[in-house]
């Protein structure tokens, strides 16, 4: 099958792969779809015996067609490999009842990682097929773990520069000294006085400036986006869900065919469109568990079709999930108006112009698979700490949410479907959280004492992303107000 990309704004003439990866964005603002979700390629008792490399390449060759299996093959060997710090990528714990599957081996142990590895090599190698001699320069609003797994894929590698922007107060300890200790000369971080959908819509509004553009050509430097927005990020993704599911019948837990259920702590909703795509391909879920923090625009969403970001944000210990508008969220809303770019962009710009829209009883048919639920910030600290004081198992804040909202659903639907949570961060990442809720008593202040204390509780070796960030040099040190960002990047860029 020959999978293309259109946009969702506009009827566009569809575009290879690797263009869409390239380009990111769509220049009438809309995302890049596949013209159709293709088949699993091969029976679910073959994938069950094969490695993650090669599962990927078999599930991402369906959708890059463009590429070839060697070039394919090259971008899986050099993202997959040693940086992992566990041979299975993206290994499956049990811990009472409930299968975690847990995305964050990887270099900056969160599950950006599993796409974030392997984009720059997809985009280098599309830029060679497409005989492209600008300089790629990356553009990325992060609400914490982005920004990080962006870099480390992208630094020092040939050709690309990358540009990081969070918000000053909006990211935990951990995750801005990740940030701010980045090497690699093709590499700038900078933190922004405003929120992370703040930071969001202004690269968006860059990546629309047809002005900037020029500069930057004239320059030879051309954009490109490695937010979750881009096509490159969305297909690894896919992977993942199919993995858990191989995983689950090697293992004897389930029979070929039987279905599972996903849950997934949802932010910009790449994650779990992910694993919709990997339902629509043919792999057995019953239902997607669609997981908030306290910002609950999506729980209200699926309850009730009315999408409303019109709202105060609220800053949780789970900051990644810290988000109003889901942009991931307009590829489905695509799909559910029956592919129809006119009407998905009708809905957009009224989110744009009144912050909300109402989808009609016809799409919210397509909706079926999906559940919404949220929790609160202490229902997901409780929650945290009956798992560990049951089973050992310590979860960070983000999967702690997915935690809540998964055994509330398996409860209240007495619903014995096995249960696979996306565990999207290493609970290191988030320790000071953490250990507030396994442990209410530990007075630390010391972050580094604190992960020992982790270490300790968790019975698991302290991830080598955090033993680097031990003793890692500042590197970047600039603040900016949100209405300059532009200019930081001209500045950065010497235009
Ligand atoms: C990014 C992130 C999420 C949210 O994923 P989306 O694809 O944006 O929905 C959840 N947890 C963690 C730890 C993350 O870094």
């Amino acid at each position: 099958m020959n999978v293309l990309y259109k946009s969702t704004r506009s009827d566009m003439e569809p575009i290879t792969a690797s263009k869409a990866i390239l380009t990111g964005l769509s220049s009438d603002g809309g995302l890049f779809v596949p013209t159709e979700v293709p088949s699993l390629p091969c029976s679910l008792k073959e994938m069950s015996e094969m490695s993650y490399q090669e599962l990927a390449y078999q599930i991402m060759s369906q959708f890059l067609s463009d590429y070839t299996e060697e070039e394919l093959r090259g971008c899986i060997e050099r993202a997959y490999d040693v940086k992992f710090d566990d041979p299975a990528i993206a290994p499956l714990r049990e811990a009472d009842g409930v299968y975690y599957l847990e995305l964050f081996h990887g270099a900056t142990i969160a599950f950006k990682d599993m796409a974030l590895s392997i984009l720059p090599h997809l985009m280098t190698t599309a830029a060679k097929k497409n005989n492209l001699e600008n300089e790629i320069v990356i553009l990325t609003a992060t609400s914490g773990d982005t920004g990080k797994a962006a870099m480390a894929g992208f630094a020092d590698v040939p050709g690309t520069s990358i540009i990081v922007f969070y918000p000053k107060d909006g990211v935990s300890k951990v995750q801005e000294k990740q940030m701010v200790t980045q090497r690699g000369e093709n590499t700038a971080v900078v933190a922004i006085k405003g929120n992370f959908d703040d930071a969001q819509n202004r690269v968006k509004a860059m990546f629309n400036d047809q002005e900037l553009a020029k500069e930057l050509a004239d320059k030879g430097y051309q954009f490109s986006s490695a937010n979750s927005i881009n096509i490159g990020r969305l297909v690894p993704q896919i992977v993942y869900y199919v993995y858990a599911y191989a995983t689950l019948l090697k293992n004897g837990k389930i029979a070929e065919g039987d279905e599972i259920n996903i849950t997934v702590p949802t932010g910009n909703f790449g994650n779990i469109l992910a694993a919709y795509y990997a339902r629509q391909m043919g792999l057995p879920v019953k239902t997607l568990v669609c997981a908030s923090n306290e910002n609950k625009v999506l729980y209200d969403f699926f309850a009730s079709g009315n999408y409303n970001k019109n709202r105060p944000f609220i800053l949780t210990s789970s900051p990644s999930m810290d988000i109003l508008i889901s942009s991931n969220l307009e590829r489905l809303i695509y799909h559910l108006c029956g592919n129809d770019p006119v009407k998905n962009k009708e809905f957009m710009t009224a989110l744009v112009s009144g912050g909300e829209y109402t989808i009609t009883e016809e799409m919210r048919e397509g909706l079926k698979c999906f559940v919404g639920g949220f929790a609160t910030e202490e229902e997901n600290f409780a929650g945290i700490k009956a798992l560990y004081e049951k089973s050992g198992y310590v979860i960070d804040t983000h999967t702690g949410i997915a935690n809540v909202v998964c055994r509330r659903f398996m409860d209240d639907n007495k619903d014995c479907t096995p249960m696979v949570v996306a565990s999207t961060a290493s609970p290191f990442k988030f320790s000071r959280a953490v250990m507030g809720a396994i442990a209410p008593d530990l007075q630390e202040e010391d972050d580094f004492k604190l992960i020992d204390e982790l270490t300790k509780a968790s019975g698991v070796k302290e991830p080598n992303a955090i033993t680097d960030i031990r003793t890692a040099p500042v590197r970047h040190n600039m603040v900016v107000d949100k209405d300059d960002m532009k200019a930081a990047v001209k500045e950065i860029l010497g235009l």
